[in-house]
């Protein structure tokens, strides 16, 4: 049996909310054995990511976890609270008999499907670039041209990091999920640390296994979506009229 690919997913209620989720849901159902954890900020799950994951033919299961108001502003790392629900769920719901891996994935970002299959035997956490992110074309790791380990990384933003790399250049294997049962993701740390945080707990740098034809493939892109323009709509709104989506 292949294993089962947990894939993560916070989310929030915004105007591109829909586009963003039926763009990620499309490219998950041609993902054979994934399990697709959506965790929605907000205090009750919404009838929006409801239906939208009733008519995907995925295996889903659909959490809610608000962020805290205090963690709202502007400048907090986003998707902690949501991420770590995830976390909790497979911790209570998974055990060592079950074979997965642990992928979070971002509403807004860019997904090759080839991008799945290199996660999916991923021992312990598996590494690989990512486009459009810490100012760069591609941020990815270096590797040690001898042994064809993780030697380092190209990163320009803050490469003072422990492991200068996206949330989307990474896969952790249920198993050391199971095992370092502590590993949460942490407010302590702003966004851009949070990798560095989460994979501090679980691995050592000597550990990584590089995917991707030896790092050189980008599969995954930082996409972020242009918040619309929505003039219009206000108006209606400010009339009573509100569309119906
Ligand atoms: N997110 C969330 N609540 C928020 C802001 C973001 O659940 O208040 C989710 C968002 O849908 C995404 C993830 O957290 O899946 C990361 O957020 P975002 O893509 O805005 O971060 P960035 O692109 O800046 O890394
Ligand atoms: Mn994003």
């Amino acid at each position: 049996d292949l294993p089962v690919i947990y894939t993560i997913t916070p989310t929030y209620a915004r105007p591109v909310q829909k586009a963003e989720l039926t763009r990620l849901s499309q490219t998950l159902m041609h993902i054979s054995n994934l399990h697709w954890i959506v965790i929605e900020d907000s205090p009750k799950p919404t009838p929006l990511v409801e239906n939208l994951l009733a008519r995907t033919n995925l295996n889903y299961t659909h959490l809610i976890a608000q962020t805290p108001s205090n963690y709202r502003r502007k400048g907090s790392p986003r998707g902690v609270e949501q991420r770590n629900a995830a976390l909790r769920w497979l911790r209570k719901n998974k055990t060592m008999n079950d074979k997965g891996v642990v992928y979070f994935a971002d509403d807004d970002n860019s997904y090759s499907v080839q991008v799945f299959d290199e996660m999916r035997f991923t021992k312990e956490v598996s590494v690989w670039p990512v486009g459009l992110v810490g100012g760069l074309m591609v941020e990815k790791p270096i590797l040690d041209p001898i042994t064809g380990k993780v030697a380092g990384w190209n990163a320009a933003w803050r490469p003072d990091r422990p492991f200068p790399i996206d949330m989307a250049g990474f896969a952790i294997s249920l198993s050391q999920i199971l095992k370092k049962s502590t590993a949460y993701f942490s407010y302590t740390c702003y966004g851009g640390w949070q990798e560095s945080h989460i994979l501090q707990q679980l691995t050592t740098k000597d550990h990584l296994e590089p995917k991707a034809d030896n790092c050189t493939q980008i599969l995954v892109w930082h996409t972020r979506t242009e918040a619309p323009k929505l003039s219009e709509e206000n108006k209606l709104a400010a009339r009573g009229i509100h569309s119906n989506v």
